[in-house]
């Protein structure tokens, strides 16, 4: 990636990728190359200092990583009016975007290989499976849901060996460039491991936390280690195997009760 405070125009189009109440994902292309990308940016009355702080721990870590077949790949980065509150992070755009939505969008299309139905052809029942006459190209199999595991615990096992923590993975965090690469995201709330003596890292009690998928100490003391990102790639693969399920449904909402719930119980009990 070229300077990461000044990075050149880009010509941008008005295709929104994704919108927070603080933040904006557009589609974009290299004003040089033409090369597609994702530019997230802050909007433009963004005050919070916590999410321009976490665009900014995005830029550091991605750019300290390096490049790894499966995370995403950083472009550049533009930070020349951090003053105005203004920052621009450029990555590489993948097309079909957050496995999330992907794997719920792709349930009617989904061929469970595990199953007797799917070695005998004959009609299944499940919600999930559905055999039909679409063209292959349109499903998704048992093998893709393997296949993007492997590789988001590669990606996992890379950010391991350079001391970072992600801090929040979970299927909308990682993106799909094809069915058979994914690549992990949203580097936002990550954490770097400096003192190599300690394992752990504690984040301030203010910062937003995705509860759906915190491991118990992260939960109760905010305390992040490469012990709750595996916690975290647990609900992950929780989540890939269900087609996108959001574990804890039913009404369960943030708590303190559901917290010490999980305690006693010692594991997500999704
Ligand atoms: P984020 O705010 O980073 O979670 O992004 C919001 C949404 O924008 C995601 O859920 C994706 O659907 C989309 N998105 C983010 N980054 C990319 C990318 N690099 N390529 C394609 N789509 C993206």
């Amino acid at each position: 990636h070229r300077d990461l405070h000044s990075f050149p125009t880009r010509r941008s189009s008005d295709l929104v990728l994704g919108s927070g109440q603080f933040g904006n994902v557009h589609y974009g292309t290299m004003a040089e190359t033409g090369q597609p990308v994702a530019v997230k940016t802050l909007k433009s009355d963004c005050q919070a200092r916590t999410y321009i702080k976490s665009l900014l721990i995005e830029i550091k870590i991605l750019s300290y990583v390096g490049p790894h077949d499966h995370i995403v790949k950083l472009i550049g980065a533009n930070t020349s009016r951090l003053a105005q509150g203004q920052v621009s992070l450029y990555v590489e755009y993948l097309q079909l975007g957050d496995l999330e939505n992907y794997l719920r969008g792709m349930r009617d299309n989904f061929v469970d290989c595990t199953s007797a139905e799917a070695k005998t052809g004959s009609k299944n029942t499940s919600k999930y499976l559905q055999f039909n006459d679409l063209n292959p190209d349109s499903q998704i199999r048992t093998c893709n849901l393997f296949l993007w595991s492997v590789q988001v615990a590669a990606a996992m096992e890379f950010l391991g060996s350079k001391k970072i923590i992600h801090g929040d993975l979970a299927t909308r965090n990682i993106l799909l460039l094809n069915k058979t690469c994914a690549k992990i995201t949203d580097f936002g709330l990550a954490k770097q491991l400096y003192a190599y003596d300690t394992n752990y890292i504690k984040s301030a009690k203010n910062t937003p936390v995705p509860w759906r998928s915190m491991a118990i100490e992260s939960l109760r003391e905010m305390c992040f280690s490469p012990e709750s990102d595996i916690w975290s790639f647990g609900v992950t693969l929780w989540e890939i195997f269900t087609l996108g399920d959001l574990p804890y449904t039913a009404g369960v909402q943030f708590s303190m009760d559901f917290v010490e719930q999980l305690q006693e119980i010692g594991r997500a009990h999704v």
